[in-house]
Order: C-alpha cells, then structure tokens, then sequence
C-alpha cells in the first residue's frame, strides 16, 4: 500500500490484536509470536526456559513495538491452562488469537512406551489444546472475532513408527480443529491447523543427534537421513514460513478458511 506521499505503508493486518502463543520460548512458537507482533498484535509468551533466555525471546517480540508478556504455566496441567488464558485476556484486556503451539516429542515401540510418557505427550500436545480454547472461547464470542491456531505437524495425517502418543494426539488435534471450527462456523471466530513437516529446531534436534547416536553418524549425515527419509524438498520448513502462514489465517483474508489443516512439509504428505 502507498501513504499520500508515494512512500510505501506497511499494513499491521493484526494492530490492535491481542495472542496468546503457548510454548513460545523456542522454536516455531517462537517465530510465530514474533510474526504476530510484527503484524502489530501484543503477545503473551508461555513456555520453559532460563530466564535470560526468556528475557531476550521477550525483548525480541517487544522489539516489534507491542506488548509483550510471559507466563511460565506448564501445560501438561489443565488448571494451569485455563490460568494461561485468563492471565493472557487480563493482561491485555482481550484474548482475540491462540495459537496452540506446546508440544513435545516421545520415540519408543508401543510395547516399550512408558505411561507417564504417553499421558503427557496426549496431555500436552492434545488436552492442553482443548482446555486453552475452551477457556478462550467466550471472550471471542463476546467480542465477535477470534482466531484459533492447532500446530499440529505432518504426523497429524500420516503416522510413523515409534511415535504412537504424537501421531495420536496430532491427529486429534486435527479432529478437535474441525470439532471447533463447526461450533463455530456462523460466528467471525475460525479455527484451524498447521501441520508441519521437518522443521530444525530443539525438538527436531534431538532425534537427530539419537539418530547419529544409534547408527554412528556424524550430525550432516543424520540430518541427510532424516529429511531423506520423509521430506522430498530435503530442506527444512523454516520457521518463518510457519510464521507466515499463521499471520495469514489470522488476518480477516483469511476469514473462511474454516477446519483445514495446512500441510507445509515440503512434500512429505503428498507422496
Ligand atoms: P521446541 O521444543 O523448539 O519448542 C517447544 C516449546 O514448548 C518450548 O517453548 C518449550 O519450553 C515449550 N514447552 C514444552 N513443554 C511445555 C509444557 N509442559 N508447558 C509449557 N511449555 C512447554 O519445539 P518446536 O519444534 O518448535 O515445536 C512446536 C510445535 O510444532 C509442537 O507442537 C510440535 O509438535 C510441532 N511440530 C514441530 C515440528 C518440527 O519439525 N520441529 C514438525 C511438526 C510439528
């Protein structure tokens, strides 16, 4: 868009917006929160880490020229997710977008999976899910707007050994996208899902550095072998691409895309 002048003006789609992006502190949750602030919405970060790690993660985001806040809840906790949403809504007097990003990672053949590994994969990846948008839900409908973002990942639509609570919880997240996005379909409130493929990032990083482990590979050749095995780009999603797409189904544009679950894989689903 050109200003009076002819200089070009760049247009916040989401001034005045008010996020809440859970596990925010590294990674995709990351580069989202950023995405969103440079599109003008304040955000409220979530998620683990040191403090000068969190301290600078903030002034990142805060460096956008929004509001910026964290709250430490640990997700695999219901009451704590409710609390989240609250805190986010108080804080800016709103909660307008969520973005369900926390997620983390267990690898082991179902017969070796350890219980407590599989209620808190489905705990955070799924319920954590469920519990942020329910409490988030009647302040977007109070207000009349609302965007409501699942990561969800490439496993969400196909599966892979080994993974048994992340493929389940990421395909019921997909379900619960769609679940949402009916209960909410003649309201401006959308909800919908982002499945990526591989994305280098902490979570990403340890399967590689088992990977190297397991076969004595040096760290290029793990990595060789991960996307050859499942990315046809054998490139890495990066996570300013996610970013992208997230800050363009928040925006009105993107106002009836309503259920879908967004493959940005490089290729991997469509094989
Ligand atoms: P990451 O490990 O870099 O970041 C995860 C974030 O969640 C961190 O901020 C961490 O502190 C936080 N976190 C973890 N457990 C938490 C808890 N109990 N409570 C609160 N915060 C918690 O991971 P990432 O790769 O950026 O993954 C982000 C999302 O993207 C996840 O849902 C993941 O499943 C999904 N995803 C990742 C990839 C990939 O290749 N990296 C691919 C597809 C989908």
């Amino acid at each position: 868009m050109r200003g009076a002048a002819g200089h070009a003006v760049e247009v916040r789609r989401l001034a005045g917006k008010s996020a809440l992006v859970t596990g925010s502190t590294s990674g995709i949750g990351f580069a989202i929160a950023l995405g969103l602030a440079h599109e003008g919405a304040n955000v409220m970060l979530n998620g683990f880490g040191e403090p000068a790690v969190i301290e600078d993660v903030k002034a990142k985001v805060a460096a956008q020229g929004v509001q910026v806040d964290y709250q430490p809840a640990d997700l695999g906790d219901a009451r704590q997710v409710g609390a989240l949403v609250r805190a986010a809504a108080a804080r800016f007097g709103a909660l307008d977008i969520l973005v369900n990003n926390v997620g983390i990672q267990y690898v082991a053949p179902v017969e070796g999976f350890p219980d407590e590994r599989w209620d808190a994969v489905i705990a955070v990846n799924l319920s954590a899910s469920f519990h942020a948008t329910k409490a988030a839900l009647p302040g977007m409908r109070l207000r009349s707007w609302g965007r409501i973002l699942n990561i969800a990942s490439a496993h969400g639509l196909v599966a892979s050994p080994e993974k048994a609570a992340y493929v389940a919880a990421k395909h019921g997240l997909i379900g619960l996208t769609k679940v949402v996005a009916l209960e909410t379909a003649r309201t401006p409130i959308t909800c919908n899902a982002i499945c990526p493929g591989w994305v280098l990032t902490p979570l990403v990083q340890r399967q590689i550095d088992a990977r190297a482990q397991e076969g004595r590979l040096s760290p290029e050749q793990a990595r060789f072998e991960l996307l050859a095995e499942k990315q046809p780009s054998m490139e890495f999603v990066k996570p300013e691409e996610i970013a992208a797409l997230a800050c363009f189904l928040c925006s009105d544009a993107a106002g009836q895309i309503r259920g879908a679950s967004y493959s940005i894989d490089g290729g991997w689903t469509a094989q």
